[in-house]
């Protein structure tokens, strides 16, 4: 499995010196293989993604992207993903139900006055939009795909995706503590895990630390010390900590990681840096 970071940021868009290293765009991870190209989320980070899309990939790649919500950092590429403009392009967007409306309905809000000029339904290229049925399995060529609801506010859902004896785990905005009376330590009643069980790579949100998140119970993400808890849980064998605070540096998310990741723990542990590349 071929993995490539394109936005490992939370919340909003945040460029500056300070934050150049581990990347400002909002969430965007790519799967690709020689056939299929798998989108996780479309933040800002697709449209770099799309800008690097060869000729030829234009041509013979099967293009789909998940998206886990409709929080905007998880979205707002979408409009500048430049796949969308190619005529009769076959491209898929899956993403969560909710319960009073279509997934065509909720793309449709980002698309169209006032927020954007282009509506859904001038689009050029060949759009299907597939709603997912939670704990269900789908493939998509060679991937085995099975989404969950996961604690997070809004319709929320984590992906777990397997290619041969591989499995990625992708739960970018994620708050496990609250969902449990002593996390972490019932597996079975901990949102997410099934998703992230024995997972070979777990990317998952770390947008606190301990301190930073006791004013923010509730507000749908987690902090890396819990994060790194689940991933302990799970029995995963690496955790990558994604959805980085707009308010953290990279010397902060450098120092957070000397303090709060113990390298005694069974697992690897990474901050996920935008730019880069990751085989399993
Ligand atoms: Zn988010
Ligand atoms: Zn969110």
């Amino acid at each position: 499995m071929n993995l490539s970071y394109w936005g490992t940021r939370g919340s909003v868009p945040t460029f500056n010196l300070q934050t150049q290293k581990y990347g400002g765009n909002t969430p965007c991870v790519a799967l690709s293989d020689d056939q299929t190209l798998l989108i996780l989320d479309a933040g800002s980070g697709i449209r770099g993604l799309g800008d690097s899309i060869s000729q030829d990939m234009m041509d013979h790649y099967d293009i789909h992207i998940l998206i886990t919500h409709f929080h905007l950092d998880h979205i707002q590429g979408l409009g500048f993903f430049k796949p969308l403009y190619v005529p009769g392009k076959k491209i898929t967007i899956w993403g969560p139900p909710v319960s009073d409306t279509t997934l065509r309905a909720n793309v449709g809000k980002y698309f169209g006055p006032p927020l954007f000029p282009v509506h859904l339904r001038e689009l050029p290229c060949a759009l299907t939009l597939h709603e997912i049925v939670p704990q269900e399995p789908f493939y998509i060529h060679s991937y085995k795909i099975v989404a969950d609801f996961i604690c997070h506010p809004g319709a929320t859902v984590g992906y777990r995706i397997s290619k041969g004896n591989k499995i990625l785990s992708y739960i970018p905005d994620h708050e496990p503590w609250l969902g449990s009376v002593d996390f972490p330590n019932h597996a079975e009643w901990t949102s997410g895990y099934e998703l992230a069980k024995d997972a070979d790579l777990l990317i998952h949100d770390s947008h606190f630390t301990n301190d930073q998140y006791e004013g923010k119970i509730g507000w749908g993400h987690c902090s890396i010390q819990h994060a790194i808890e689940f991933a302990k849980l799970a029995n995963v064998k690496r955790l990558d900590l994604f959805h980085h605070n707009p308010e953290h540096t990279d010397e902060d998310l450098e120092e957070y990681y000397v303090r709060l990741v113990d390298n005694s723990l069974p697992f690897d542990v990474s901050l996920a840096r935008e730019g880069t590349n990751v085989t399993l």
